[in-house]
């Protein structure tokens, strides 16, 4: 397997910075506020002793970066894998930053990390891990400072065992220290579809803006996790056409559509989408040059970079993993007119119903899926509606759009504190 431009051009938190310093150039920005906002509040790094399941002593690296604070307390996901780094971490921690300030909603970003192979660990040792580490930044998290998600590799199994170890130490339950927790747990109704349900909203957004149906959209997702799956389950069911879908096994690909159910009942047996009856082999890059009007890579970053973005055929790039595309790319998809849904608001479907997960554990009250699914959908459309005609009016693409509306409302809300005149 090979990915187009894994020597990446820039790296995670570079691409950010990339982004940030042309919205803060085009807003701006005060000299200070500009090097506040730019780099993050507070950087933790963790090394974790754990035994692992033959006995030996291992020691795995953590991190917990906290960009922001200052529109209420820090969000943001918590990532598995062999490759993490502090860089991207920080870089994905400033995401969050403009992500919940794009759709509104009163936190601040933040990010973790722990350097490891899930596929090489045992449940037991995932267990150990995720507890040691969450007793280790135990004193920077909680339900009023800084509340870990799933991301990629983690789940509602790692949320568990982090609100338990949690809740262990503080002497009593506290639900709110995490989301995405398993619903019997305090988790919400909808959250486990939630990104892709934001996905979905945003394209569906965009098709009015461009006066299309679903049933003549043909879409490519890229990933078949949590974002990838839901986002191709649901959108199948409402009438989209899914073409493509690709792993990080490879891909398969039907130009005349692929039946989502079937392949997820697939999945479930063997684990990868490669070998779906009816569907040819089509390599993981490769899909994402093929035609169609919606590409929706939902798997890792960097996957649309200046060496294939020339090649992208979509209309419309809807972002459903965090920094899938580089800064060179997005010059190279406005020239060719891709309209680009950038992550901070195509995937920020998550962290809104993870705000309104923290709500119902604050309140002890629990919201139907109808009610939550409502709300998202209003979140999301204004939130669409806002960076859109920002963009216009300040004549922008949809990215830096969405960075200028987010910078404007955090640095609003650091001048209401006093942080500067
Ligand atoms: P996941 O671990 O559940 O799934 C990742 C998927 O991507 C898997 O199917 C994996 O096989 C595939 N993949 C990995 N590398 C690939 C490659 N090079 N080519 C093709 N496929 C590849 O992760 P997830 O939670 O679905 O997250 C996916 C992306 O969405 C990440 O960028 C994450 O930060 C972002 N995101 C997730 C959420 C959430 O709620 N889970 C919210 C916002 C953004």
């Amino acid at each position: 397997m090979s990915v187009v431009g894994t020597e990446k051009e820039l790296s995670v938190y570079e691409s950010m910075a990339a982004r940030f310093d042309v919205a803060a150039r085009k807003l701006n920005l005060d000299g200070g506020l500009y090097r506040y906002l730019r780099t993050p509040n507070r950087e933790i790094i963790v090394h974790i002793p754990v035994t692992t399941d033959n006995g030996q002593l291992n020691v795995f690296d953590g991190f917990r970066v906290q960009h922001s604070i200052a529109r209420g307390p820090c969000k943001g996901g918590l990532r598995y894998g062999p490759h993490v780094t502090l860089d991207e971490i920080r870089g994905l921690a400033a995401e969050m930053t403009w992500k919940c300030a794009v759709v509104n909603i009163p936190f601040g970003g933040a990010k973790g990390g722990i350097i490891c192979d899930p596929q090489k660990l045992s449940q037991g040792e995932l267990e150990r891990i995720t507890r040691r580490y969450t007793a280790e930044i135990l004193d920077y998290i909680g339900p009023e400072r800084d509340v870990p998600a799933p991301d990629m590799n983690t789940n509602e199994q790692t949320m568990a065992w982090i609100m338990d170890t949690y809740s262990m130490h503080v002497r009593h339950t506290v639900t709110a220290c995490v989301t995405g927790k398993p619903v019997a747990l305090g988790g919400s109704l909808g959250r486990r579809e939630a990104t892709g349900r934001g996905c979905m909203i945003v394209c569906d957004q965009a098709l009015k803006r461009f006066g299309r149906e679903r049933e003549t959209t043909r879409v490519i997702v890229q990933g078949f996790g949590n974002v990838g799956s839901q986002a191709a389950r649901l959108m199948h069911q409402a009438g989209y056409k899914i073409i493509g879908i690709a792993d990080i096994n490879g891909g398969i690909f039907n130009t005349q559509g692929l039946n989502i159910p079937e392949l997820l009942e697939f999945v479930q047996e063997s684990k990868t989408v490669m070998g779906f009856p009816g569907a040819e082999a089509i390599g993981c890059d490769e899909i994402l040059e093929q035609d169609c009007e919606i590409l929706l890579p939902a798997a890792t970053e960097s996957v649309i970079n200046s060496k294939n973005a020339s090649r992208i055929k979509a209309r419309i790039l809807a972002e459903g993993a965090n920094s899938p595309t580089t800064p060179p790319a997005d010059d190279i998809l406005f020239d060719r007119g891709v309209f680009v849904i950038p992550d901070i608001l195509a995937n920020a479907g998550g962290v809104t119903v993870s705000y309104f997960e923290w709500v119902q554990d604050r309140h002890g009250y629990f919201w139907t899926e109808n009610d939550v699914n409502q709300k998202l959908q209003e979140i999301q459309v204004a939130a669409f509606n806002s960076v859109v005609q920002y963009g216009e009016k300040h004549n922008v693409n949809n990215r830096i759009a969405a960075y200028m509306l987010a910078i404007d409302r955090v640095a609003y809300t650091l001048k209401l504190r006093g942080i500067y005149a």
